[in-house]
């Protein structure tokens, strides 16, 4: 039904929109007889990892389609960052945006490195360079910067505090595989980048990433301490971590790589289908990618200014969760409010402003190959008439003035 007036909307007690739940990140899958085909011939072949042909066909596929020389394909996301933080001899002090999955920061924590929360411009949402430079003391290493949405982060600022400060610079690129930064793709920054490839992002292998590199010996480093250190059979040479990629994710890695110009069109349809039926509507923005760089649309992010929606995030949140819209508050309410962070650094939050301002104002909507534009038709609809009767709406969910983080 259309879904015209609050009365209309599920969580005031109108019919539930969606009889199956609208997910973010539902994963996309290629062609299932070609993913099939290969499970089966690896299955025959009785190699189901460990240097696999699969393996090396993924990986080789991602490097030319970055342009790097090393691809190093890994067991997930958060392994190929802790690699890389290893593998960089990063130590002491790191600075990361809080406004990211918290995986960029437990990947330095895990390794009893302080990731130290750097704010991040509140327009492109990555670490504003200013910031990190005022955040590098002694004990400073490194720059991990993220990303984010598959936006590229100021990478040409970075490099060059990077270079100035002796300091290592990787980048989490989980967000940005097939985007590219000043035309040259996304992967060819930094020491070296890490992708992953979970099942919620645009290209996945069930679970998996990678570290793409031009650097030889980092290359070399990286690919001993993915496999224990061993240098031949009964040769360990240095400190590693099982961090290998199966044989069966490269096979729905190599598959989803066939299909990637096909969900990135879907993708973009659906963005420009949101763009349609949110235009116009006061406080709501839907963040734009650029049309001069590559990109693979993978998130719908809108921006709720609470003052002028009269309805706020979290307001809309519920409302499209009623409707069975699983809409996502990434990356609320920022690592640094997250344990341990949250209990080791307290007072994090007063250093960032826009990190908390972004993490209240957020909120990702459901795409992907599995997402129609029919189905974003409605979620629009419902978003519109929320917002169109704000004030109204924002009262019968008996609502005050929105917590503050604060109170969490
Ligand atoms: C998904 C993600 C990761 C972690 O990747 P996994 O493959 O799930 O371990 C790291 N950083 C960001 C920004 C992510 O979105």
């Amino acid at each position: 039904m259309i879904k015209r007036s609050p009365d209309d909307l599920a969580v005031f007690g109108g019919p539930v929109a969606f009889d199956t739940a609208l997910h973010v990140g539902r994963p996309n899958i290629g062609d299932r007889a070609r993913l099939l085909g290969r499970i089966n011939d690896l299955l025959d072949r009785r190699w189901l990892t460990n240097g696999g042909p699969v393996r090396e066909e993924f990986e080789r596929a991602v490097a030319a389609l970055v342009g790097v020389r090393h691809c190093i394909a890994t067991c997930n996301g958060t392994v190929a960052l802790e690699i890389a933080i290893r593998a960089c001899a990063m130590s002491g002090e790191v600075i990361i945006p809080s406004f990211t999955f918290v995986a960029t920061a437990h990947a330095l924590q895990w390794q009893e490195i302080t990731p130290i929360f750097c704010d991040v411009d509140p327009r492109t949402h990555t670490l504003d360079p200013a910031q990190v430079e005022a955040r590098v003391t002694r004990r400073t290493t490194g720059i991990i910067g993220v990303h984010l949405w598959g936006r590229a982060c100021d990478v040409d600022a970075l490099a060059e505090i990077a270079l100035r400060r002796r300091l290592r610079l990787l980048f989490d690129a989980a967000h940005a595989f097939g985007c590219s930064y000043r035309g040259r793709m996304i992967g060819q920054f930094g020491d070296a980048e890490v992708f992953s490839f979970h099942a919620t992002k645009v290209v996945n292998t069930f679970e998996g990433g990678a570290i793409v590199t031009d650097d030889d010996h980092l290359a070399a480093r990286m690919r001993l301490m993915k496999n224990f250190g061993f240098a031949g059979e009964d040769r360990v040479v240095a400190l590693g971590i099982n961090g290998k990629m199966s044989e069966v994710s490269a096979a729905m890695g190599v598959t989803s790589l066939e299909s990637l110009p096909e969900f990135v069109a879907v993708n973009q349809a659906n963005h420009d289908c949101y763009r349609v039926g949110l235009a116009g509507l006061t406080g709501v923005t839907l963040l734009a990618y650029e049309e001069a760089e590559r990109c693979n649309y993978q998130y719908v992010v809108l921006e709720i200014d609470e003052d002028l929606a009269q309805v706020t995030r979290d307001d809309l949140h519920q409302i499209l969760r009623a409707e069975n819209v699983r809409a996502r508050r990434y990356f609320y309410p920022g690592c640094h409010r997250m344990e341990p962070y949250r209990s080791l650094y307290p007072a994090a939050g007063r250093d960032l402003p826009n990190t908390e301002w972004l993490a209240r104002r957020i909120l990702c909507l459901p795409t992907g190959t599995t997402v129609s534009t029919g189905e974003i038709d409605r979620v629009c609809e419902i978003v519109r008439t929320a917002v169109t009767h704000g004030a109204e709406v924002h009262d019968r969910l008996g609502r005050t003035a929105p917590r503050p983080l604060g109170t969490l």
